[in-house]
C-alpha cells in the first residue's frame, strides 16, 4: 500500500509543472493581512523610541537629533509588534513585500 502511495505521489510530481514561482518576476497574490513590510506616517511619529525599543530584531533605529526613523528591511521578521506598541499608530504593514536586494535594503525617513 504504502509503493501505491509512494508511486502516485511520484508519478503526480512528474507530471505537475514547478511549485515554485519566478519570483520576483512573477509576484504571488497578496491577500489583505499578508505581512509585506512596515510603512510609516512620518508626520505622526513624536520619535519616541518605543518600536526600536521592542523590536526584537533591532530592524528601528530612530533619532530625535535629526527628526528621522529608519528600518533594515533585511533585519525585520514581520511581526508587526512595533505597529502594535506604536503610541501614535503612525507604524501599519503594508501587504507588499520589500524589494528584493543583494545588499543591504535600509530605509530612512526624516521629517526635517
Ligand atoms: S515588524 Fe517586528 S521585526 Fe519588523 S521592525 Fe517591526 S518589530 Fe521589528
Ligand atoms: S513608536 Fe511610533 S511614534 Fe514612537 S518612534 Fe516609533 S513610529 Fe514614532
Amino acid at each position: 500500500m504504502a509503493i501505491l502511495n509512494m508511486s502516485k505521489t511520484l508519478f503526480k510530481s512528474l507530471f505537475h509543472g514547478p511549485y515554485t514561482t519566478l519570483y520576483p518576476l512573477k509576484e504571488k497574490d497578496k491577500y489583505e493581512r499578508t505581512r509585506g513590510k512596515i510603512e510609516i506616517d512620518m508626520p505622526q511619529c513624536i520619535y519616541c523610541g518605543m518600536c526600536q525599543r521592542r523590536c526584537p530584531t533591532g530592524a528601528i533605529q530612530v533619532d530625535k537629533a535629526s527628526v528621522s526613523w529608519g528600518i533594515d528591511r533585511l533585519k525585520c521578521i514581520q511581526c508587526g509588534y512595533c505597529s502594535e506598541v506604536c503610541p501614535k499608530k503612525c507604524l501599519s504593514m503594508d501587504n507588499h513585500y520589500t524589494t528584493p536586494s543583494y545588499g543591504e535594503s535600509k530605509d530612512k525617513f526624516t521629517n526635517a
